[in-house]
């Protein structure tokens, strides 16, 4: 038993501002209860009528003489606490509260709500709301219509959660035009109890759901949602909407990850981290369900398309090449099947056309021929339609040459003759079905990638319990007490080194003798650069000496940077450090979003990512699998894996990087922002090592 069975299986609802009205919220919540016949008792609530809708009226909840499992607020505001009040002293598990006017509008709307909290916590009541639309549960034996929707869905395997009432009314209307079956519904409104999470979670053990659809425009808990999702997303899909940008985004940023992070990339990286298939718009959700509802995932990314006409089939062509699919040569034992079932201009390789004379009997051996190639993985099937050719009747025929085929089909039905009897017929045996060729490759696409998201293992997560976070601490704490937020280049290098993350071989020095000497040292060459916490970006003031060859030098550069550099900072000090000669310049990365947590960035260095900005973001904490991933993820890896004659990085040494990084942040909270830049990715037995750190500290406050 879950705790939300109460709100989606009650046996008994009241609906509290029941009015005659239809036109009200409350009288439309109770012509909705009975008229889509709801399996248990209604009770209406209101203290100025007797009767409403032929059902006795009561003046409170706790007037009913029977058990009540869910009540429905929809009174004004200045009555709604009261309301909630009596549901709790009557026992009732759970409330919708529909009443708007909370945290929507302001602090005072913000302390009604707490309110309302702390009212649902004394009395153990489970709230969707406030400000929501209401809740439906398609299940025959339950049929519960408690929102004031106009639409009635049709009964399918869709679950849906909206965080916008009005967003929410449309997309049921849309479920229904599309041919898409409901099994639940909840406008989340202003999320005071229940969340998304809760709902994902509820809807995993859901024997009706087979599809997840969220429209989001906040998390609650990001971390949870993570979490939450990998677990959920490898038994059911999980379709979303995200509107609304990051906090992160708008922030000023000292670091090179701040100025690349915000916007979007934490959602985009969550989603991708957490298995969740997003659409970019309403329309691409319609898309994306339509597909999810009724295919299988397929095995690869091979497609065979089926045709009546050429210029559709070549748009599919274009869009499936361009999301990655694959139109293979069809078998010539598939082509014989094909030739002998259709005319003799018809092109039988791939696509098939079978030019415009085809009919319900050429569709039906062309599509079972294809479906049955062991090298082909999924079938678009289009059909443009002519005057001449019966809709309906190849649409059965569609239909028998699909039937039994275990690999997806995706049908684009075009033109208007009889089509709405033809697509209907189609979506009734589980078709899907599109208009646009183009679509039908999205939805493919996204087929093809979460089946790569199922055979993906979850991945391992790193403790590191060799960070040392005593000496990182105390290296914060002495920046403190200066009252400084940003760390000096030698405190931020043996930050790095404290978290097992190797730098290459450095020196801080503090007279030109200690310079000669830490020259001798280290070797040549050398890289000497100032090291203070008000100078940000080094070589831009001449910062920065690479190629000293003799301790001499160093000594030089010791009197002569330090002395350029007295005018912005007097205790500038000098890192000496010894040069890379091998190695391909990375950025790692990482900040501190205040929704989000730590964000974990990467990219090549250099033009990549200063005129580019190819780089990559995950979301704390990260898997072994996405650091791998994210490496890949950039447009310049192949540079990393041995492109153009360069020796390959040691691809598990960096991986290795980043998961400390992603620790460090977990283990340090007053680390704000976060720049390893360059890192030097050397090829296998070369170092991999830090050559510059930039550290800021959150405000203390
Ligand atoms: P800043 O980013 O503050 O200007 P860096 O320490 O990153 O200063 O140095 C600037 C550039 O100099 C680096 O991007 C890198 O190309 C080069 N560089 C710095 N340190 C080394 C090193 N130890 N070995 C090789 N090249 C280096
Ligand atoms: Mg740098």
């Amino acid at each position: 038993m879950s705790s939300l069975d109460v709100l989606f299986r009650p046996r008994a609802v009241a609906v509290i501002g029941a009015s005659r009205d239809r036109r009200s919220v409350g009288g439309a919540i109770l012509h909705n209860l009975l008229t889509f016949e709801f399996q248990g008792q209604v009770f209406p609530v209101n203290p100025n009528a007797a009767v409403v809708h032929s059902l006795k009226c009561y003046a409170s909840v706790e007037d009913i003489p029977d058990a009540v499992d869910l009540a429905v607020i929809a009174v004004p505001k200045p009555h709604a606490l009261a309301a909630l009040e009596s549901c709790g002293r009557k026992r009732i598990g759970a409330v919708v509260m529909i009443t708007a006017g909370f945290k929507e509008t302001g602090a005072a709307g913000l302390a009604l709500e707490r309110e309302v909290v702390r009212i649902i916590k004394q009395y153990d009541i489970r709230l969707v709301g406030p400000n929501c639309m209401g809740v439906i549960n398609m299940d025959p034996a339950v049929r519960l219509q408690a929102s004031f929707s106009d639409n009635e869905p049709i009964p399918g395997s869709v679950a849906f959660s909206s965080q916008s009432g009005a967003l929410g009314e449309a997309i049921l209307a849309l479920l229904r035009e599309r041919g898409l079956g409901l099994s639940m519904f909840v406008s989340l409104g202003n999320k005071a109890d229940v969340s998304g999470n809760d709902l994902l979670e509820y809807w995993e053990a859901d024997p009706q759901t087979r599809v997840i659809l969220m429209y989001l425009e906040s998390f609650g808990n990001p971390q949870r949602f993570l979490e939450i999702c990998q677990r959920v997303s490898k038994k059911k899909p999980i379709i979303a909407v995200k509107s609304g940008r990051t906090a992160a985004g708008a922030r000023a940023a000292a670091s090179h990850t701040g100025s690349l992070a915000g916007a979007d990339n934490a959602v985009e990286s969550l989603f991708a981290q957490s298995g969740v298939i997003r659409a970019t718009s309403i329309e691409e959700l319609f898309v994306f369900a339509t597909a999810f509802a009724s295919q299988p995932v397929p095995a690869g990314t091979r497609v065979g398309i089926v045709t009546n006409s050429g210029g559709p089939a070549i748009l599919a062509t274009d869009a499936c090449i361009e999301l990655g699919l694959q139109i293979p040569t069809l078998s010539p034992e598939t082509q014989g099947l094909i030739r002998a079932a259709v005319a003799p201009e018809a092109s039988v390789t791939n696509p098939v056309d079978m030019i415009a004379t085809a009919e319900a009997p050429q569709y039906e051996a062309s599509i079972r021929a294809v479906a049955e190639d062991p090298g082909v993985d999924a079938l678009v099937v289009i059909f443009t339609s002519l005057e001449m050719i019966d809709g309906p009747s190849v649409a059965q025929g569609i239909v028998r040459g699909a039937s039994g085929c275990q690999k997806p089909i995706l049908v684009c039905f075009m033109g208007n003759v009889r089509s709405r009897e033809a697509i209907d017929l189609m979506r009734g045996a589980g078709l899907a079905v599109y208009t646009f060729p183009e679509d039908a490759a999205r939805a493919l696409a996204a087929l093809v990638r979460h089946g790569h998201w199922l055979a993906r293992p979850t991945g391992r997560r790193r403790a590191f319990s060799d960070i040392s976070s005593s000496a990182i601490d105390a290296i914060i704490s002495g920046a403190r007490a200066e009252g400084r937020c940003q760390l000096t280049l030698a405190e931020a290098q043996r930050v790095l080194e404290h978290a097992g993350i190797p730098v290459l071989p450095w020196r801080e020095v503090r007279s030109r003798d200690e310079a000669v000497a830490a020259a001798a040292e280290l070797g040549s060459p050398i890289v000497a650069k100032v090291s203070s916490s008000l100078i940000v970006h080094k070589s831009e003031v001449g910062g920065v000496r690479v190629g000293l060859t003799s301790a001499e030098a160093a000594g030089t550069a010791y009197v002569a940077m330090t002395q350029a550099a007295a005018t912005r900072d007097p205790r500038t000090t000098l890192v000496l450090q010894q040069q890379a000669l091998h190695g391909t310049e990375v950025i790692l990365g990482a900040t501190r979003d205040p929704k989000f947590g730590p964000l974990l960035m990467f990219g090549l260095g250099g033009i990549f990512v200063e005129v580019l900005k190819d780089v990559a973001f995950r979301v704390h904490p990260l898997s072994d699998l996405d650091a791998r991933e994210m490496i890949r993820a950039v447009k310049g890896f192949p540079l990393l894996d041995g492109a153009r004659g360069r020796p390959p990085a040691d691809l598990a040494a960096l991986e290795q990087v980043i998961l400390r990084l992603d620790r460090l942040m977990a283990l340090c909270p007053a680390i704000a922002e976060l720049d390893v830049n360059p890192l030097f990715a050397g090829p296998p037995g070369s170092p991999t090592a830090a050559a510059d750190a930039r550290i800021t500290l959150q405000d203390a406050g």
